[in-house]
């Protein structure tokens, strides 16, 4: 052995780090914030939050089928979990609208954090470092106030928003994202003019998954975004079909234009089913701009696009259109407690995420 033996033991331990780096992919790192305005106009202070550093979060794990899971990471104590099977069938039943909705699979799982406050609070920077982030089509914090519960009539406000909403708009991305169709605002490129198609199918994934679960919530998501309004406001068409990452616009006329978006292709969806769209995207090549995109639309639904902005603001009165049964309902008390806060200011901007 002699002189060797260190040469050998050096060798040892780059095959043992080489192995270590094939066994383990990079770390990602997952980000989601609120950030609130208070009465003075000025950033409220956030709290930081770092779920990988609290000792002792629960775990649970729940199939979603073809090899994907949903894991629940909490700090919630075991007599506040009953709700978790709900919420997993629920998570459940997103997958399967979405598949539905778009001819595609989900690849990956959800990663779900959900820790308790006193109150929670309504400013927040949330940063995990995750070794296992491949597994994850999404990672997702929500926050639970006392009495709160994962599911049923005392919901989470804050959970129940991110599974009727969040989550299918977010998926809806994952879903686009994993098989390019259409060339998206990436950094150094200039604006493709896509977005408004891109963010167009996401919002209508999600409110139409949110319509099947609960339509009242629907309604009251439908109008955070001010469907019945948003074509009227001449702003909101001039700068619909431009809309591109590198010009943010105000939060609130970016809401009004994710609302108008929505609308557009649903106008869209209605002359052709969107499974069928995405293929057809699919099979003529994955760069189409916004130009192409105009043109599929013209030809999918026989009109030039002044006339679908006009059918997508009559569909945008249709859908929140007092229903005829809805006398009879509110004269009724109301029971559901803990909702979505519907009559709250508009949600904080997410972060570091696609809102
Ligand atoms: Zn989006």
């Amino acid at each position: 052995m002699g002189p060797h033996t260190p040469r050998i033991l050096c060798l040892i331990v780059v095959i043992c780090a080489a192995a270590a780096a094939a066994a383990h992919p990079p770390a990602r790192v997952f980000t989601q914030s609120a950030r609130v305005l208070g009465a003075d106009g000025r950033e409220i202070p956030a709290v930081e939050i770092d779920p990988e550093s609290l000792d002792g979060l629960t775990e649970l794990t729940f199939d979603l089928g073809a090899g994907r899971r949903l894991r629940l990471r909490t700090d919630l104590p075991a007599d506040r979990l009953a709700g978790a099977d709900a919420l997993a069938a629920r998570v459940r039943r997103c997958y399967a609208h979405l598949e539905a909705a778009t001819g595609r699979r989900v690849a990956g799982g959800v990663l779900l954090y959900v820790l308790g406050f006193d109150p929670p609070p309504r400013a927040y920077a949330c940063r995990a470092v995750l070794d296992d982030g491949a597994a994850w089509s999404q990672v997702r914090l929500a926050l639970i106030g006392p009495g709160e519960t994962l599911s049923g009539p005392r919901v989470s406000p804050h959970l129940d928003e991110l599974l009727l909403d969040t989550l299918p708009h977010e998926l809806g991305h994952h879903l686009l994202d994993a098989r390019p169709t259409v060339r998206q605002d990436l950094d150094g490129r200039p604006p493709a003019g896509t977005r408004w198609f891109v963010e167009g199918v996401c919002e209508s994934l999600a409110k139409a998954f949110a319509a099947r679960e609960d339509p009242e919530a629907a309604r009251g998501l439908l109008a955070l975004r001010g469907v019945e309004r948003v074509m009227s406001r001449p702003t909101v068409r001039g700068r619909l079909l431009g809309w591109h990452a590198g010009a943010p616009l105000s939060p609130d006329l970016e809401s009004d234009v994710y609302g108008a978006a929505l609308l557009v292709v649903r106008v869209w969806e209605a002359a052709r089913p969107l499974p069928s769209l995405l293929a057809g995207l699919a099979a003529t090549g994955g760069d189409h701009d916004g130009g192409a995109l105009l043109g599929m639309l013209r030809e999918d639904t026989g009109l030039e696009v002044v006339e679908v902005m006009e059918r997508a603001a009559a569909l945008g009165r249709r859908l929140l259109a007092p229903r005829p049964r809805e006398l009879s309902v509110r004269s009724l008390p109301h029971t559901k407690t803990g909702g979505p806060p519907w009559g709250e200011p508009p949600a904080p901007q997410s972060v570091g995420a696609r809102p």
